[in-house]
């Protein structure tokens, strides 16, 4: 499995809950160099039934910028229906009167929404002649997605969206 950045590592295993069914509760437990690269590990007991659930991530040497999930190329660990489910989760936390947030929840507000740009970006980095292709979608529930949906997954839209995020970020300020 190789994941561009921590990031994309802790969406993985959000994606991954316990067997049990509760999110997973790993913590990082370092990242050793191997033969064929570095490896992040992280592990931990699930708090629900005790059972030691650990994912290891192969790094890519590629550095991502700070503020996404990676460089320019796909996720090859996380499909684009998941990115796109991912954005929709966070999306739906930001308020539809955003003067009316706490001073308080007002980061956190913000941090969702550009998370849920990163995401849609994420799903972008798929798309090829103008729309991300079916074969793309490799888990479940982006497939699920992608066969109701299958016209948000065209690059145009996907841009409009993005924009449409962007404007809101902006407007809400630092
Ligand atoms: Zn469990």
């Amino acid at each position: 499995m190789i994941a561009r950045s921590s990031r994309e590592c802790l969406l993985y295993m959000q994606l991954h809950p316990c067997a049990c069914g509760a999110p997973s509760a790993t913590a990082s437990r370092g990242v050793r160099a191997t033969a064929s690269g570095l490896v992040a590990s992280y592990a931990g007991a699930c708090p629900q039934c005790g059972r030691e659930n650990a994912f290891e991530f192969e790094l890519d040497p590629e550095i991502p910028p700070l503020d996404a999930y990676g460089g320019a190329r796909p996720s090859q660990i996380i499909c684009p229906g998941q990115f796109a489910l991912h954005s929709d989760e966070l999306a739906a936390r930001w308020p539809a009167a955003p003067t009316t947030i706490p001073a308080d929840e007002r980061a956190a507000a913000r941090e969702a929404l550009v998370w849920a740009m990163h995401d849609l970006e994420e799903v972008a980095k798929f798309a090829r002649d103008g729309a991300v292709p079916e074969a793309a979608f490799t888990s479940e529930a982006g497939r699920e997605l992608y066969h109701a949906q299958p016209g948000r997954f065209r690059s145009a839209r996907l841009t409009a969206r993005m924009e449409a995020y962007r404007r809101l970020v902006a407007a809400f300020g630092d």
